[in-house]
């Protein structure tokens, strides 16, 4: 290490749904750059050792470099004279600018989604109609002896999510690690995290709720035929073995990904699922959890529910909020082309919307945040450049087990935050709007 290098310790990774709170950081004499991110995985690693403070400007208007004071005055302006303004994204920036950009929704009656939409929209309303049986992560490393991951490759998307929290990661009651635990692993196919399994179910695709509902039966004892293995791909020994298995454990706990979600069934997948935890907890102490990507997905869900009741898909036409994902979602939105104006925070729907997404997208205002210029951000009426949440800004963010972590950037950046961003743009409509001090109070409490 050079002779004034500054070490972080306890650095926060937020580059998924792990949130890290073990890395250390070393930051270069000159203070501009990681060179070491001890701790991470390779994807942290690149994360960290990849940032650098770019010469962007911090402002465009109409692809024209703007200054902050003038991009904000824009900005503000696009908002209220939109009669159906969206604001979208979210996963990838701190708790307090996603309760700002929560309040500029409820000031315009507009539209507020996030990225959950796009991928566990389905748990949150599983949640909603099944509720949930669930645990910390810590919880689950002390106690956890029997673990599965359903419809997700966390050796990929979390790498650490096997050593830090769940399968080789040794506890007060799991002291060998993944020798105290049976990890089984449903997926389409083979992956490498099915390497890990003790168990392995290659089920047939779009099977999910089928074989959820036939573990239900059994648990609950019910006789079943081998209509199972025909539908499934699972023959009714092997069934029963992991069904026996999951009632005689001490603690179970039942991992989620996306291909549980976005499959065939979606919510009906995540309600059967989150069902079978809690028919288990008859017999023994089972939980089940999404596996969470972005790094502050779950504080989206968590500002957005506090604010509203409701944890995406939101909507304030009628003055107060709605949820109704299908009509609320922002996809859907555009590509109804309904919303006259969006507003896009650490996201990039220009890349991955659907094509009549894309076009409307293309033909009304589009204010950007992002600390990188990205598809959606080369054809916005306004871009910001924005400081990266962990890196350069400090805050709150919800690790996917909801359990809130306090950032511990590594140096200081020229640009603002999105929560300075937001909070003056908000600060703007409210002067053009005429809203007074006190409901401004209310709004953002
Ligand atoms: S597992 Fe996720 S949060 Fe942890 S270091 Fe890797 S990328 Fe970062």
């Amino acid at each position: 290490m050079s002779e004034n290098a500054q070490v972080i310790k306890n650095a926060v990774c937020t580059f998924c749904g792990c949130v890290c709170d073990d890395i250390e950081l070393t930051v270069d004499p000159g203070g501009k750059k990681i060179t070491k991110a001890g701790n991470a995985c390779v994807l942290g690693k690149s994360w960290f050792l990849e940032h650098k403070v770019e010469d962007y400007p911090v402002a465009m208007i109409d692809g024209k470099e703007a200054s902050l004071e003038d991009a904000i005055e824009e900005a503000a302006q696009v908002f209220v004279n939109a009669k159906f303004p969206a604001i979208y994204g979210l996963s990838d920036t701190t708790c307090e600018a996603q309760k700002q950009a929560v309040a500029i929704a409820d000031y315009l009656n507009g539209n507020i989604d996030t990225t959950t939409s796009v991928c566990h929209g389905p748990t949150g309303m599983a949640f909603q109609g099944v509720g949930e049986s669930t645990a910390s992560l810590g919880e689950i490393k002390n106690r956890a002896d029997f673990v599965m991951y359903w419809g997700g490759n966390p050796a990929e998307a979390h790498p650490r999510h096997f050593e830090r929290y769940a399968v080789n990661a040794k506890g007060w009651n799991t002291p060998n690690g993944k020798d105290d635990r049976t990890v089984a692993l449903v997926d389409i196919r083979p992956t490498q995290s099915s390497l890990i399994a003790d168990i392995f179910l290659q089920i047939k695709p779009g099977s999910d709720f089928e074989l959820l509902w036939a573990m239900r039966a059994l648990v609950k004892g019910k006789a079943l035929d081998s209509s199972v293995e025909e539908r499934t791909g699972v023959s009714m020994e092997i069934l029963e073995d992991l069904v026996e298995r999951m009632k005689n454990c001490q603690f179970g706990v039942l991992f989620f990904g996306m291909g549980l979600t976005m499959t065939r069934g979606r919510h009906f997948n995540a309600g059967a699922l989150l069902q079978l935890a809690t028919d288990l907890n008859e017999f023994t102490h089972f939980v089940a959890l999404p596996t969470r990507g972005h790094g502050n997905v779950t504080g989206a869900d968590n500002v957005v529910s506090w604010q509203t009741g409701y944890p995406f898909a939101v909507n304030f036409n009628r003055g107060y909020p709605r949820f109704n994902p299908g009509e609320f979602t922002t996809s859907d939105i555009l590509g109804r082309g309904e919303a006259d104006a969006l507003c896009v925070i650490a996201s990039d729907p220009g890349s991955n919307f659907s094509r009549k997404a894309i076009e409307h997208i293309k033909s009304i205002p589009v204010i950007t945040l992002d600390p990188k210029p990205t598809v959606t951000s080369q054809s916005a009426r306004v871009a910001f450049t924005t400081a990266t949440y962990g890196v350069n800004v400090p805050g709150t963010v919800y690790r996917m087990d909801n359990v809130a972590l306090e950032l511990r950037p590594a140096f200081e950046s020229p640009f603002p935050s999105d929560e300075e961003v937001l909070t003056a743009i908000k600060e703007r409509i409210c002067e053009l709007k005429g809203i007074k001090k006190n409901k401004k109070a209310a709004a953002t409490a």
